[in-house]
């Protein structure tokens, strides 16, 4: 036995067919230590209310091996939305995620920053950010001391997103007064899009400063590490394996020598292909970058 991983490092995994019966075999397959999954359909409204043994059986398992598990909403949630009922839709998809999630025994939501979709309505955008997070915010604190968090994800750019680039951060945050039960989701392969040259010399480095530097220190809580398909500031979101992409191995080395990401887990959304070999490939790797650095 080697001593317990100062990183739980993981993947999205599948729970098509239940949460438990289907993903807890494929966390083991992978050799996973940290898990993220999707309550509902990521490409839909439909809410899913689970199947309560399957829900118990995956949180006792997990709670058991130590595995921090996280929730991402549905892909299509947009608190930026000029749609009226996007934004209702988007609201109870996230309330949902949260009960889902501490029902599952996850400690987070991951969802993504959103977009105005028009420039001209960004302040707007951001007011309704306001309105309609702070109070979901909020509830979650009725939810107990276990209550989970929601963790923002800056996307890759593009259709006047509320948070791209890291420093976008600063007013999202600012737009719900710092709330405690805010977090960051990284996504390398967002960021990479998004403009930040994770390749250059010190350019992780500097983006997890200005991270930082954005919303102050402890806020990130969670990594999406991806590569990507795409040269950087693409604004394209094409997640690569580890080290197959045009970031590369030497950034996801650097990520680690970052006290912002001192015992953070990472998830990898790359490509599984054929019994999970992609997503063995790549936690394999981060842990061979991590155990480098002793
Ligand atoms: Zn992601």
């Amino acid at each position: 036995m080697t001593a317990a991983p100062s990183h739980p490092i993981g993947a999205h995994i599948p729970a098509s067919g239940g949460l438990a019966r289907t993903g807890l075999p494929y966390l083991a397959k992978i050799g996973a230590t940290a898990a993220q999954v999707f309550v509902s359909n990521p490409r839909g409204w439909a809410l899913s209310s689970g199947n309560p043994a399957e829900d118990e059986a995956f949180r006792a398992h997990c709670e058991t091996a130590g595995i921090p598990v996280f929730v991402h909403a549905s892909l299509l949630v947009n608190l930026g939305s000029p749609t009226a009922l996007t934004v209702e839709r988007s609201a109870a998809t996230l309330l949902h995620a949260a009960e889902r999630a501490q029902r599952i025994g996850a400690s987070a939501v991951v969802f993504h920053s959103g977009s105005a979709v028009a420039g001209t309505r960004r302040d707007a955008a951001m007011a309704q950010l306001r309105e309609v997070l702070l109070p979901i915010l909020d509830s979650l604190d009725k939810l107990g001391d276990e209550a989970p968090s929601l963790l923002v994800e800056p996307t890759a750019g593009g259709g006047f997103s509320l948070a791209a680039k890291v420093g976008d951060l600063g007013p999202f945050f600012e737009a719900v007064d710092h709330h405690p039960r805010l977090g960051v989701c990284l996504d390398t392969c967002h960021a990479w899009a998004a403009g930040h040259d994770l390749t250059a010399p010190g350019g992780t480095k500097e983006m997890l400063d200005d991270l930082a530097g954005a919303v102050g220190t402890g806020r990130l809580r969670l990594i999406h590490a991806n590569d990507s398909k795409d040269p950087c500031g693409s604004l394209r979101d094409r997640h690569e394996n580890v080290g197959a992409g045009q970031i590369g191995l030497e950034p996801f080395g650097d990520l680690f020598t970052h006290p912002e990401v001192r015992g953070v887990p990472l998830i990898v959304e790359t490509p599984s292909h054929t019994e999970g070999a992609g997503h063995i490939a790549d936690i394999t790797s981060l842990r061979g970058l991590l155990a480098q650095l002793g």
